[in-house]
């Protein structure tokens, strides 16, 4: 295979910048504080979202109804950050009639309720039609919880159906545990039911690789071989446009499949020639890893790894630091700022 094609995408998120006020222990894109703000233009949105426009599909309930994995919707980082920047992204999003749009956020600003009912009500008028509120134990650490249960009361009364509890599950658990501020993780675990890993969705990928991998169970980088990326790294759905242009496939932060300034050329295929790790990616992690070892002197961990995606980043993270430069290791920041 000489080029990569990628289709169009379906559902897409934007990254106004990675910049956010927490370093959440589960963050895939590796969001903090210490990023630069490096906020995207309001003219590089209106050309990102022009061309999205064309692509993005609406929910199957309706163009005005949405779902994590569909639309578009706009994060970070922390959205809210920069909330003229926010504002108008829905505004341009309605303008070019963009279904099923969404805004996340920690809800690090809801401290109080007015401020929240506005600035709910005023992007609803915008058009914007969903909100979703994120619910984690990670996020609890940084944002005190009656600030999320402000936004989660006064969005439901905005947006109805139309607000999504990312996860509920957790937002029934805080209740229970009587939990209205932040709470250390390493105090979450000792006061949650054992079972609460039973029923979440963590995804062994990002951050969490080194900041949660005593959750889960360790194999030698043998298990991960003769596994291949084609299907994350070609999926069209829930893909990421960041503030630098980068086109981050599925969760894959730190990877970029080239620049949404060239559009047409990005679908027009991926010269793997020239992306020799997006090249070893569709081709079997274990060729990552050789380039790792022979090129840049990787060593194995003797501890082990959680999945693929903690022995694919912590190679790419190697080569960064190791001073390799590929195209599609982008952007540098992300490895900066995982650990
Ligand atoms: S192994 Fe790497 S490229 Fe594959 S899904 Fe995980 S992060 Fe993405």
């Amino acid at each position: 295979m000489d080029k990569l094609l990628i289709p169009k995408p379906k559902s897409a998120g934007i990254i106004l910048s990675y910049k956010c006020t927490s370093s959440c222990r589960h963050c895939m894109y590796a969001s903090s504080p210490h990023w630069q703000g490096d906020w995207m233009s309001s003219n590089q949105l209106e050309q990102i979202i022009s061309k999205l426009s064309e692509t993005i599909i609406p929910s199957i309930f309706g163009s005005r109804n949405v779902g994590v994995n569909v639309g578009l919707h706009f994060t970070g980082g922390e959205p809210f950050l920069n909330y003229n920047l926010l504002s108008n992204a829905v505004k341009i999003a309605r303008k070019y009639g963009v279904p099923s749009v969404f805004v996340e956020t920690n809800c690090f600003w809801c401290t109080d309720e007015n401020v929240v009912r506005e600035r709910f009500t005023e992007l609803k008028n915008f058009g914007l039609d969903c909100m979703l509120v994120s619910v984690n134990p990670f996020l609890l650490e940084y944002v005190p919880f009656e600030r999320t249960e402000r936004a989660i009361d006064i969005g439901y009364r905005t947006f109805i159906q139309n607000l999504i509890v990312y996860q509920e599950y957790y937002r029934i658990l805080f209740k229970k545990m009587n939990i209205k501020s932040t709470l250390p993780f390493e105090e979450f675990l000792k006061k949650a039911e054992p079972t609460w890993t039973h029923y979440i969705e963590l995804l062994p990928m990002g951050r969490t690789v080194y900041k949660l991998n005593m959750l889960f169970k360790k194999y030698p980088t043998k298990y991960f071989f003769n596994q291949s990326c084609y299907h994350e790294l070609t999926r069209d759905w829930h893909i990421h446009i960041d503030n630098y242009g980068n086109y981050v496939p599925g969760y894959c932060g730190g990877i970029s499949l080239g620049s949404i300034k060239d559009f047409e050329k990005l679908f027009n295929g991926i010269i793997l020639d020239e992306h020799p790790i997006i090249n070893a990616l569709i081709t079997d992690i274990k060729t990552l890893y050789n380039i790792g070892v022979k090129d840049f002197d990787y060593k194995e961990d003797a501890e082990g790894y959680i999945s693929k995606c903690h022995l694919c980043i912590d190679i790419r993270k190697h080569i960064i630091e190791k001073g390799g430069k590929f195209p599609e290791l982008k952007p540098i920041e992300f490895y900066e700022n995982l650990t």
